[in-house]
């Protein structure tokens, strides 16, 4: 194609996309979202792949079968069913990402910090809802506003570019191995109260969130690990936002006992 021919399909599919920007988070938000959930997936995977060639993967059969077994209670009870692939990274940084396309990775530093299957459910709902809720796509979208015509999921695949760092940083992920970009306010504090209402459905005790975040405010000793860094929420704000949240997601959890999720991990 030429780039004239290029240009105009590049505005086509940009059009197109704005019929379909508006979507609605599952807290009730209204949120920008250009790119078709095909396209954020091609990322998703372009990204992670990437983050397996920098990064070691820890091949301790049992940290590998623990983390899984919480990574699938709770994928396993999400309404769209996919298939998720978690990877757990040598990394000392107390941190983990998910990505759209069905990509989980936590770093070992993670498990120092999460004392017990339900801290690391936590962190792992938290992760994951970040993905439910479209906010890589927000954070793309609003780049190609500013960006319009870079090709993403070819700039993804491609070769290290200051494109690529910047896409990957907006997915949530830096190319600097352990760097992880925070999400917005309002996206951090979504992805941590719909992160309980996702833990809860897979049979792990939301309370566990409130001394996770103390753990990590203490681990950190103010230096929190970049994902979690976001001044907004601050440690004493999100930790009273959930537990004003708490109280309406344990029927959740106890419905979850009842119904035998009863995840026994590590
Ligand atoms: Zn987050």
């Amino acid at each position: 194609m030429s780039r004239k021919s290029i240009q105009t399909a590049l505005l086509a599919i940009g059009a197109a996309a704005v019929v379909v920007a508006c979507t609605t988070s599952p807290l009730g938000r209204k949120q920008l979202t250009l790119f078709p959930s095909a396209e954020m997936s091609q990322m998703g995977v372009a990204a992670f792949a990437s983050m397996k060639k920098q990064t070691p993967t820890s091949s301790d059969r049992g940290v590998n079968n623990y983390v899984n077994c919480v990574a699938y209670a709770i994928t396993n009870t999400l309404p769209e069913r996919q298939d998720w692939e978690v990877q757990v990274f040598e990394e000392d940084s107390a941190n983990a990402f998910a990505l759209p396309g069905g990509k989980i990775g936590v770093h070992t530093g993670l498990l120092k910090v999460a004392k017990n299957q339900d801290q690391l459910a936590t962190v792992v709902a938290h992760e994951v809802a970040h993905v439910l809720a479209n906010h890589s796509n927000e954070r793309v979208s609003q780049s190609y506003l500013a960006n319009a015509g870079l090709q993403l999921a070819q700039v993804a695949a491609g070769d290290p570019t200051p494109a690529k760092q910047q896409l990957f940083g907006l997915l949530g992920i830096g190319t600097q191995v352990g760097i992880l970009l925070p999400f917005g306010r309002t996206q951090e504090s979504e992805a941590d109260l719909y992160g309980l209402d996702l833990m809860a459905r897979a049979g792990f005790d939301p309370r566990a969130s409130v001394a996770l975040w103390r753990n990590m405010a203490q681990e950190s000793g103010g230096n929190q690990p970049p994902e979690f860094l976001s001044t907004h929420p601050s440690h004493d704000t999100r930790i009273n936002d959930l537990n004003g949240r708490i109280p309406q997601v344990m029927p959740e959890y106890e419905a979850a006992k009842r119904a035998g999720r009863r995840p026994q991990c590590g």
